[in-house]
């Protein structure tokens, strides 16, 4: 549902050289029409890259302030992200949730800011091994994404990534039915809790050591809009082979 969606999360990765190369490899590379295709660089290269990178190439931050800009030192705010260009941002990543210690409240706080000033969300929601292994998982999304729910202005701005924390950079993929089984679940707890119309509009896309090799089966599946890719996407051609997986 929805046009499929690719993010390439960056995280805290490069330089300004390896970082030259990437926007060039990515400008060169051959995209297929119908997928939005967006990156995340480190908020010090977000400017350069915006203004590097080709127009079919949308620029994300990996983070931002839950209000207007002001003295709130090493945050940055949407107003500034808007005023280079860029046109999202990742909330509730796992790793900001549980290295940084992000709550559901504070990101919730983010998002609504984000949305209300016209930036596009990607948020994030996923379980930890041990959850899962206590079949805990459905309870844990639903929790992120009712916290996200219960603040946000409207879904017309928002794409929600699930990213089992078992699973980002351990090389430990979900299986597609892994996967296809909690994008059903947030689809249906959707359609409960919000509507009919969100439910079958929003883009549930997956996150989790997504590769070259593993991203077709995965999109294959009926419910997995997209992808959120962190380490396969700071390499050109093989992110462009992950955007080119589009069913
Ligand atoms: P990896 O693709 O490196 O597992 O990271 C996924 C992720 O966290 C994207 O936001």
């Amino acid at each position: 549902s929805g046009k499929f969606f690719v993010g390439g999360n960056w995280k805290c990765n490069g330089t300004k050289d390896s970082i030259t190369k990437l926007v060039s490899d990515l400008n060169s590379a051959k995209l297929e029409t119908d997928v939005d295709v967006v990156v995340a660089p480190p908020f010090v290269y977000l400017d350069k890259v915006k203004a590097l990178l080709t127009d079919r190439i949308e620029v994300s931050a990996q983070n931002s302030w839950i209000g207007k800009g002001g003295a709130f030192t090493g945050e940055i705010s949407v107003e500034q992200l808007k005023d280079i260009g860029c046109k999202w941002v990742i909330l509730g990543h796992s790793e900001r949730r549980h290295i940084i210690g992000e709550d559901d409240q504070f990101i919730g706080k983010k998002a609504a800011y984000a949305l209300n000033e016209g930036l596009g969300v990607i948020a994030c929601i996923g379980e930890l091994l041990e959850e899962r292994e206590a079949g805990k998982t459905f309870d844990v999304c639903f929790k992120q994404l009712k916290a996200f729910a219960d603040v946000v202005p409207s879904w017309d701005n928002i794409v929600i990534a699930y990213e089992p924390v078992w699973a980002i950079g351990t090389g430990k993929v979900a299986t597609p039915q892994q996967a296809q089984e909690v994008h059903v679940a947030v689809r249906d707890w959707l359609k409960k809790n919000v509507s009919e119309e969100v439910a079958s509009k929003t883009r549930i896309i997956y996150g989790g050591s997504v590769n070259g090799s593993n991203c077709a089966e995965l999109a294959k599946q009926e419910d997995i809009d997209g992808f959120l890719v962190g380490g396969a996407s700071l390499k050109g051609p093989e992110f462009a082979t992950i955007v080119n997986s589009v069913t």
